[in-house]
This record gives C-alpha cells, structure tokens and sequence, in this order.
C-alpha cells in the first residue's frame, strides 16, 4: 500500500493506494469517522460489482450501513439526485456524526461530496473511487457538486474527505475506454508537474493500460501526489489551482463543440495537450521533442491525437465560453518543459486557431 497525504491543517487526510484495499476499508476508516452509521452511495453498476465487498468490511467493523444507488450518467450529477439523496439520509436517520462514503467515479464522488457538505450542515465524507480518472484526478482536492442546465460544475462547495481509499482492483471491470480517459489525466499530471512519472509513462505506460497492479499503484500515488501539492499551496482556486487544467481550455472547446457527446472528458484533454504543447512551442520556446513525447504517450494509447474539423469561427467562439476565462481574454495554460507549467491570460487567440487547425485532420 502506497499512503499519500493531504497536507491542508485541520483538514489533512491520507489517500491510501493499492491492491485489494476495499476489503479493509472497515477497518482504515474505524478511526476515521466520528460515528458508526454510513450511507454509500454509489450507482447500480459499481454497486453490483463491487458494492458488497465494500458493505461486508464496514460491517465486520461494526458499522451499520445503508446503500442509495445515483442513476449513472452526467444528465443526473444534479440537484434532483441530490435531493433524492436527502431523503435517503433522512431515512436512515444520518446524524451529525454519520458519514457519507461514495463507491464510484467521478460522478458519484461529486454528487455524494455535496451531499455530505451540506446534509445537517456537513457530515464526514469518504471517498472510494473507482475509475482511473476519479482515483487520479476527481476523489483529490475536494471539489464537490453538481451541473446546472446552463452549465457544468455550476453548484458546489470545497469539501474535503476524512479519507480516500483507492483499491486498484476495482479497475477491473472497467470499460478499456474509460481507463484511456483517465490515462488521459494522467499524461497531463505527468506534464504539469512530474518529469520522473511521464518518463515512467514512457517505458511502462502500456503496464498501467493493462491494469498492472505495481504499475498502476506507482502511477495513481504519482498523480495523487502532485496534484496533492498543488491543492495544498490553493485549496480555493485563487491561481496555482488552475494548473490542474492544462489541456483543457482545447479540450473543453472540443467537448462544447461536439456537445459533450462525442469524446469522453479525458480523450478531449488528450487532444488539448498536444495543442497546448504546439502553442507553447509558439509562447514559451517549448521544444519540439516534448511536443512529439507528448503526442507519442497520447497515439501509443489510443488516446485522439487529432481535432475534427469545425469552422475557425466555431473554435473561436468555444475557446471563448471556457469557464477560466475573465473578460475577454482566454487562458491557457502552457508547459515551458516536462514538469513545469504556466498559466497565461495574453495569449494570442489567432495564434491558438492556427494550432488547432494544424491538429485538425
Ligand atoms: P463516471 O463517474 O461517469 O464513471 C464512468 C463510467 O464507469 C460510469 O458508467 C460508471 O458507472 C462506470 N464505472 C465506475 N466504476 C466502475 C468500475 N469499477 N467498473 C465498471 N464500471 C465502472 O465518470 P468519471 O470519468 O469517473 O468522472 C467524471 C466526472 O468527474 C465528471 O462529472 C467530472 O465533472 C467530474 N470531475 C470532478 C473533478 C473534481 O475535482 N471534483 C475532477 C475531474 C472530473
Ligand atoms: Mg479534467
């Protein structure tokens, strides 16, 4: 096991990475939590394959435990899940002492998390994730909520988990698709902050893709951490944070332009860090080889190394609605070498066209 701590004061937490660790998350979270009532929440396909694993450990710890499944899908991380959810607190006589653990992906992680900062004003949170892109990217740093009709991630709050418990087994089962997606984060935490792990995604990047418990175990403890690092200089997103989306002001595009249909989140970040490495080839004097590893890391797992093709003036206005924006300008944020990156506000907007219709093919 791999242990990774948040270091955020009185709202510290450990992640606790590896191999079969669902089956003893009673125990890890006994004194963790203040009380001995849980509600997992989970959906009906995570619940049904790993679901009991996780209810018989609570148990044996002697925790009393209830389960609500979330439909799954983006359409429902929404205030009416949410809502649902409330009844089901209420139901099971949550208190201020009980606690939320959420069995899941992203999704579930993000609604349950809201759940528990705002049920009786905040209960304890756990988080149990269960797909590449929750274990390495959304379980960490304490975002939580849920999408608006008009936007996503509009309602929220910054709640932080008592605890994150990533059993690497649980990747499993999951579709090979989704575990190129959350490769897709991984790459981009490679290249924001850790020249070590995108070397190792280099020579052992196909071990991680066929799911090689050491492999995967490094590589989510990697990611933990230094996205870790970054959440604990700005926990509130004032500026460092944005770092984190390196490849999305592209991939956010590319997503808003196909309707969030298309392309899964972490195939569009994929595509929007070889875009942003050929715009900082432009703005920072980036070399051209990083550009070509990053592109390799991306094509070797299947991961799209290119844009469709939309109209400048449609590519335009997408870059324009991303929600990082002030004003009118866009940013973007650029690697100036493996490891290392920047955000900036004055980047040429015709620069970054010309790059994506470069991309487009
Ligand atoms: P997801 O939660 O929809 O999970 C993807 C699919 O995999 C779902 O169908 C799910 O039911 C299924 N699944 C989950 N675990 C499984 C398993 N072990 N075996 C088989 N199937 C399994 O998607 P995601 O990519 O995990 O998360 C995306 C969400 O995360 C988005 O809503 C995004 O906004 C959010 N997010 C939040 C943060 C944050 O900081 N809070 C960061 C990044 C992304
Ligand atoms: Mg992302």
């Amino acid at each position: 096991m791999t242990r990774v701590e948040v270091g955020l004061g009185d709202r510290a937490y450990p992640i606790e990475i590896g191999a079969g660790l669902l089956s003893q998350a009673g125990e890890r979270l006994a004194g963790t939590v203040r009380g001995n009532k849980i509600l997992i929440v989970t959906n009906a396909i995570v619940n049904n394959l790993w679901g009991e694993k996780l209810r018989q450990s609570l148990k044996k710890a002697g925790f009393s435990v209830a389960t609500k499944e979330i439909p799954d899908g983006e359409d429902h991380k929404r205030i009416e899940t949410v809502a649902a959810l409330y009844d089901a607190c209420v139901e099971a006589r949550l208190n201020r002492t009980s606690a939320v653990v959420a069995l899941g992906g992203g999704i579930v992680g993000d609604v349950a998390g809201f759940l528990a900062a705002t049920y009786m004003r905040g209960i304890d949170f756990v988080q149990v994730p269960t797909t590449l892109l929750s274990q390495v990217d959304s379980s960490v740093g304490g975002k939580v909520g849920v999408n608006h009709r008009e936007g996503k991630n509009l309602i929220g709050a910054f709640y932080q988990p008592k605890r994150v418990i990533i059993d690497t087994d649980t990747l499993s089962t999951l579709p090979a698709r989704e575990v190129r997606a959350g490769y897709g984060e991984v790459i981009k935490t490679a290249l924001l902050g850790d020249p070590a792990l995108f070397a190792f995604l280099e020579t052992s990047g196909a071990d991680v893709l066929r799911l090689d418990a050491a492999a995967l175990r490094r590589v989510v403890a990697d990611c933990c951490r230094t996205k870790a690092g970054v959440v604990e200089q700005d926990e509130r997103e004032s500026g460092l944070r944005a770092i984190l989306n390196l490849g999305h002001t592209f991939g956010h595009a590319l997503e808003t332009l196909t309707g969030y249909q298309t392309y899964r989140h972490g195939e569009a970040v994929a595509v929007g860090l070889i875009a942003a490495c050929r715009l900082a080839e432009f703005v920072l004097g980036l070399p051209e080889t990083v550009t070509s590893r990053v592109r390799n890391l991306v094509k070797a797992a299947g991961l799209p190394a290119h844009f469709p093709a939309f109209p400048a003036e449609d590519w335009r206005k997408a870059l324009a609605m991303d929600k990082k924006n002030r004003d009118d300008q866009v940013t973007f944020i650029l690697p100036g070498a493996i490891g290392q990156c920047r955000v900036l506000t004055d980047v040429s907007l015709g620069l970054a066209l010309q790059v994506i219709e470069e991309i487009q093919g």
